[in-house]
């Protein structure tokens, strides 16, 4: 991780080093966060930042599902954002917001532990690696499935639930692939370790929604919105692993991994193993817009 000056920590700018928390603390032990990953991007107007207000919207619900009190609202959090990028250098960077149950019980229930929240920036590469927006990545079905919904709320960007997303891509990772694709409790596709999954087939384009599990993140919600302004034809329903092998396309989406090509599953290849049309044509609509390229979409930018 390429370390900042410095970290919003429970209201306060500090030292980046001084962003600690004991190790006795309730989250260490039991992974009692919730958390967000945001991007910053360099355009011609300044920094800007994407989708900001529903990051900590999808923030303070997270918390929200796990009975934690995020004790910050939504304009402070978005502000802290803002402050933290303007103190950073970095031109492109990653946001992280982190809510968790610190230092007081080690009982399961967190009852008395209080709710910090740390906000740090750091430049953070291409996430799937160099070249995987142009060429695409090699995915293998995990052995480990999605947790059900019935388990915990998948719709909640919680610090526990990357266990099981971390099992998946060292796997994945160990057996020479790129990226996991998880299949949930129903045999339905899932998600991705980090990533939504999309499909194209025959021009119309798929994906699922909460009840395959996943996290409703939010770069799915922009291109289900860009295909709907451009008459790409969207449907949500749950996928199944014929729909993807039989795919003309597949793709990946979050914050992080943007709009990444998936060019094969185990040893199947899709399509003719090269990104699609459909996905570049969203890659590059998507990518423009955080940019700040494309004026329909400026609502979604928070110029620093
Ligand atoms: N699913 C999981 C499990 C993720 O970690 C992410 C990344 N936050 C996503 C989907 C994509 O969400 P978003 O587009 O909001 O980044």
């Amino acid at each position: 991780m390429d370390k900042n000056s410095s970290i919003w920590y429970n209201g306060k700018i500090t030292n980046w080093d001084d962003g600690q928390t004991h190790v006795m603390s309730h989250v260490i032990h039991y992974g009692s966060g919730v958390f967000e990953g945001i991007k910053c991007y360099e355009t011609d107007n300044g920094r800007a930042i994407f989708r900001l207000d529903d990051h900590i919207q999808r923030l303070i619900q997270s918390g929200s599902l796990y009975g934690m009190d995020i004790p910050y609202g939504n304009n402070e959090l978005n502000q802290a954002c803002i402050d933290i990028v303007k103190l950073s250098e970095t031109g492109d960077s990653y946001i992280r917001p982190i809510a968790f149950y610190g230092y007081d019980t080690l009982g399961v229930n967190p009852k008395n532990c209080p709710v910090n929240v740390a906000i740090a920036t750091f430049y953070w590469g291409a996430y799937l690696g160099d070249g995987a927006l142009d060429k695409g990545v090699r995915t293998t079905i995990s052995p480990w499935k999605k947790f059900s919904i019935h388990s915990m709320p998948a719709i909640a960007k919680g610090s526990g639930h990357y266990l099981n997303s971390m099992l998946a891509v060292t796997d994945a990772k160990k057996r020479g692939f790129d990226e996991a694709i998880l299949m949930n409790e129903d045999d339905f596709i899932s998600e991705g370790s980090g990533q939504n999954i999309f499909i194209v087939k025959d021009g119309t384009v798929y994906t699922n929604d909460e009840k395959s599990s996943i996290l409703l993140g939010i770069t799915r919600d922009s291109l289900i919105k860009i295909c709907s302004n451009i008459n790409i034809d969207v449907i949500i329903k749950n996928i199944s692993m014929d729909d993807l092998l039989k795919a003309d396309e597949v793709f990946f989406s979050g914050t992080a991994s943007e709009v990444t090509p998936v060019c094969s599953v185990d040893e199947h290849t899709i399509g003719n193993g090269k990104p699609g049309e459909i996905t570049l044509k969203l890659q590059k609509i998507y990518m423009d817009i955080v940019r700040g390229k494309n004026d329909t979409y400026s609502h979604w930018l928070t110029i620093i």
